[in-house]
């Protein structure tokens, strides 16, 4: 069987292109291996009606609206080959099955590399986290922490001032900060501390503290930390479509990259903000883009 569509990854976005291709009677496979970025959480916040769901909750939710629909089916295995053969995209699994495809979605989110700070990922998703927006209320007016050692310092410090008025940066051993924008910050009553961080001191992910390599800690209740963000997928893969920057995706308002047949939605395009409503945005618009194409290649004289 050719499949209208193969879509690469599981999660918000790709669930969501699944919906609307099901809906359209596309015939889809999603492939997901149930790794996303956000499984260090238990609660995802900022979309209307899922307001604190679990993201391993709202994934069993959309699984199961995807089971009304006799054109979608879900493989829950990693792809590691995509390849374009005459017109049709060749997606191949870890196990080694290969399925046919006119069109190819690819919403495999990115991964973030945290900073080399001991016991960092114990308290990642629990009470520090990257996206204020996403969990600043829920740490709302307490002693704060922005983790930070590049660029990134100023323009987080600014955002997270928002959510508390006892707010330190700290820039881990490195002088990321020039002196206006140390003195603008002070004058909005944020510390900053730029010595080498040695430890986070907390029990079951909840920071308390923060231990410097002169000894010396800092009581803070949690924060926001800026991480690398990277692609999750790599393929081995004849596809050529362009990165922007950042290493994300490039595509237009479609959600079309530059190369025919190929459309990418949320985390895997790097390009914004990073939230569950957008990604289902994307994927929702993806969908629909594959089936203008496909409508246009059958109407085509
Ligand atoms: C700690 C934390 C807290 C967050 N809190 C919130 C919040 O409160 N509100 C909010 O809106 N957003 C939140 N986010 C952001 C949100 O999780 C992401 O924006 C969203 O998950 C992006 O959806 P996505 O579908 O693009 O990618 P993902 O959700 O990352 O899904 C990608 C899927 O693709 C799969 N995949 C990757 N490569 C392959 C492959 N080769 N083959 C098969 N499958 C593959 C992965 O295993 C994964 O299941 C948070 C993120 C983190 C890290």
């Amino acid at each position: 069987m050719i499949l209208d569509c193969a879509v690469i990854g599981g999660g918000p976005a790709g669930l969501n292109a699944a919906l609307v291709l099901g809906r359209s009677r596309r015939k889809t496979i999603l492939f997901d291996d149930n790794k996303p970025r956000n499984s260090v959480t238990s609660e995802s916040h900022g979309f209307i009606t899922r307001d604190g769901v679990n993201p391993q909750e709202l994934k069993r939710v959309a699984q199961e609206e995807l089971s009304r629909y006799p054109d979608v089916s879900i493989e829950k295995q990693r792809v590691h080959r995509i390849n374009k053969e005459n017109r049709l995209f060749q997606v191949e699994t870890e196990s080694g099955e290969v399925f046919s495809a006119k069109k190819i979605i690819l919403a495999t989110g990115f991964t973030e590399v945290l900073p080399d700070i001991p016991r960092v990922k114990e308290f990642y998703g629990k009470s520090l986290f990257s996206c204020p927006f996403c969990d600043g209320w829920e740490i709302r007016d307490r002693p704060l922490a922005v983790i930070a050692d590049d660029q990134k310092a100023f323009h987080m410090a600014k955002v997270v001032s928002n959510w508390t008025n006892d707010l330190i940066i700290f820039t881990n051993g490195n002088k990321v900060l020039s002196l206006e924008e140390h003195e603008l910050l002070k004058s909005k009553g944020i510390s900053i501390n730029e010595k080498k961080i040695a430890a986070l001191i907390g029990e079951e992910g909840m920071l308390e503290k923060i231990q410097f390599e002169d000894e010396t800690t800092v009581l803070r209740e949690g924060g926001f930390i800026a991480a690398e963000w990277k692609q999750a997928a790599t393929f081995h893969s004849s596809l050529e479509y362009t990165l922007n920057e950042q290493g994300g995706i490039e595509t237009d308002s479609w959600q079309r990259t530059n190369m025919e047949g190929v459309f990418a939605c949320g985390d895997t395009r790097i390009a914004g903000p990073s939230q569950l409503i957008i990604a289902a945005g994307e994927g929702s618009m993806a969908a629909i883009a594959v089936n203008a194409a496909l409508i246009e290649e059958k109407f085509k004289q």
